[in-house]
């Protein structure tokens, strides 16, 4: 049968789930492609490279398998361009394509590029939902139309109630919407959490590609044994095995940090649901079905902090990176313009916290979330790092970096560049709450009680210094008065000791 039919399939459009796939039709042709323009523009972790074209890899053999049409464009097919839309044009004219049909993108570049591309060809084209969020690109916007903070709780609550989720008649069940107030504890001294599923895939062949090609990356690999999932399947055991050994310990835990330990109990699905592999409503479901049937072990505000994290925060930053983008990507509320120091890239520095969590973050293309917010971006947000320096080694460093989900948590999120929109106050902290959720004090070469001195630890001062040189953007906001009262309350001759402190370090940032 001829082919008069052209869909494309992006990386991150792995859902075989789609309406696209419930019935063959030969004369449709699905086409997926590994291209440098992708590998490229940011440089990536090597074990995002990676577990993309795995899942891709594995992702065409199922539909091909299933019947369906597929042309993979491998990165080392001769007639690869190595761009999206040129390798688009070239299918099109080859093959006398009538009809180009494309699953909404989930970033702008790429949404802005296919738009510019269906312009300029001589056929007509379809882009179609790609079936995998909770909430619709603009959902986010119209619930929060004329409104000046953009809530993630009132978002949460109205998604809950859409989808009728832990509701009983209208009503959270047990009564209460949050339970962060039980969760987050530091992991007691004798307590070892379960080690993570991993996967032991080889990858050999597809690191030789990427070195082959010469494509920048960063970050290790142990190409016999790649741990992350590529496929549903895959994914599905990574769920099970959470929902199975983490969810009882997850909100308790889900701020705790330890250098022995790379995950804790975070569920490590982020790569999954990022890729489409898993749908977020299958992961709800499920998980909330095992807690119904194990409510003896697993109790309401475990369950609970999982489904907010899924259903809120998810759904909510994909519906502000619409609402917000392009404009955000360029927000700098701070004007901050520091360089990145270069130990992001290889975490060699004498902060314990920050060696650890950079260290994993190399090792295994991961942190989990506190380790993000309160060590790495802390220190980037107190030390006045550019954001696009934030956003270029977040969008590289993590298996589950897509622009719309890494920016507004960095920008948004972590750096408050946005001014506010994200969070109402900005995430920093000092020593005393590292020290209060995780164990890397212990083994530091500064010391986390001192605020200056020798070996006084860097966060200390960073901390009032922050708080000092933006005086004037944030002495107003209400949540964060304690901080000014106690700025003021400080004598001159500490306060001026603490800001020295923090310029002799940030002078040495290089150094720390
Ligand atoms: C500075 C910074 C950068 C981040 N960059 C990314 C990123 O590039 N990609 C990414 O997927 N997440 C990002 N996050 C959010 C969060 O840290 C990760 O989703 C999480 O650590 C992934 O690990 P997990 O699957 O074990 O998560 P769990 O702790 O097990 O949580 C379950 C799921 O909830 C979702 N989730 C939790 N928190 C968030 C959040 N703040 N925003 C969106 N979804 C959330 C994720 O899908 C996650 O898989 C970032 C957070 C910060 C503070
Ligand atoms: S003392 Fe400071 S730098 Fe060292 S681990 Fe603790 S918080 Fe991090």
């Amino acid at each position: 049968m001829k082919i008069t039919t052209l869909r494309l399939i992006l990386g991150d459009q792995l859902n075989h789930k789609h309406s696209w796939f419930d019935s063959v039709d030969n004369s449709i042709l699905y086409v997926m492609m590994e291209i440098r323009q992708e590998t490229d523009y940011v440089t990536h972790h090597i074990q995002k490279v990676v577990g993309f074209f795995m899942a891709m890899r594995q992702f065409s053999q199922e539909l091909h398998e299933q019947g369906h049409r597929i042309n993979y464009i491998m990165l080392d097919d001769e007639i690869n361009t190595q761009s999206l839309t040129n390798n688009l044009l070239w299918l099109i004219q080859e093959l006398d394509i009538q009809l180009f049909e494309y699953q909404l993108p989930d970033e702008y570049r790429l949404d802005h590029q296919l738009q510019l591309f269906c312009q300029s060809i001589h056929i007509p084209s379809k882009a179609v939902d790609s079936e995998h969020f909770l909430s619709k690109r603009d959902d986010l916007a119209s619930f929060f139309k004329g409104k000046k903070t953009y809530l993630m709780e009132s978002f949460y609550r109205m998604m809950r109630k859409k989808y009728n989720i832990l509701m009983d008649e209208g009503q959270p069940i047990s009564g209460q919407w949050n339970y962060d107030a039980d969760n987050r504890k530091k992991l007691p001294k004798e307590h070892q959490p379960i080690q993570p599923l991993v996967f032991e895939r080889n990858v050999e062949h597809i690191v030789g590609l990427i070195h082959r090609f010469a494509i920048p990356t960063i970050g290790n690999i142990q190409v016999n044994h790649f741990s992350w999932p590529v496929s549903h399947t895959e994914s599905l055991a990574l769920l099970d095995y959470f929902i199975q050994h983490c969810l009882a310990y997850f909100g308790t835990y889900e701020d705790a940090m330890h250098p022995a330990y790379w995950s804790i109990y975070h569920s490590r699905l982020s790569f999954s649901l990022n890729l489409k592999l898993l749908h977020p409503l299958e992961v709800i479901q499920k998980s909330i079905h095992y807690w119904e049937q194990n409510q003896n072990t697993i109790s309401i505000a475990q369950i609970e902090g999982f489904i907010r994290q899924i259903l809120g925060w998810r759904e909510y930053m994909r519906g502000i990176y619409w609402a917000k983008m392009p404009e955000f990507a360029s927000m700098n509320f701070f004007g901050h313009n520091r360089k990145l120091p270069s130990w992001f890239w290889t975490g060699q520095t004498k902060m314990a916290c920050l060696r650890h969590s950079i260290g994993q973050s190399l090792e295994y293309a991961y942190a989990h979330h506190i380790q993000r917010l309160m060590l790495t971006g802390n220190f980037m947000l107190l030390t006045g790092i550019h954001p696009n320096e934030v956003d270029t080694w977040y969008l590289g460093i993590y298996i589950d970096a897509i622009q719309w989900v890494e920016i507004t948590n960095t920008r948004g999120m972590s750096q408050y560049a946005d001014g506010g929109i994200v969070g109402s106050k900005p995430y920093v902290a000092s020593a005393n709450y590292i020290d209060k959720m995780s164990h890397y004090c212990g083994t530091c070469f500064y010391d986390k009680n001192k605020k200056t001195g020798d070996k006084a630890c860097p966060f200390n001062s960073f901390y009032w210094h922050f708080f000092d040189r933006n005086r004037a953007l944030l002495e107003n906001n209400p949540r964060i008065g304690m901080a000014y009262m106690s700025l003021h309350k400080m004598s001159d001759s500490t306060k001026h000791e603490l800001l020295k402190q923090a310029d002799f370090y940030l002078e040495n940032i290089e150094t720390l």
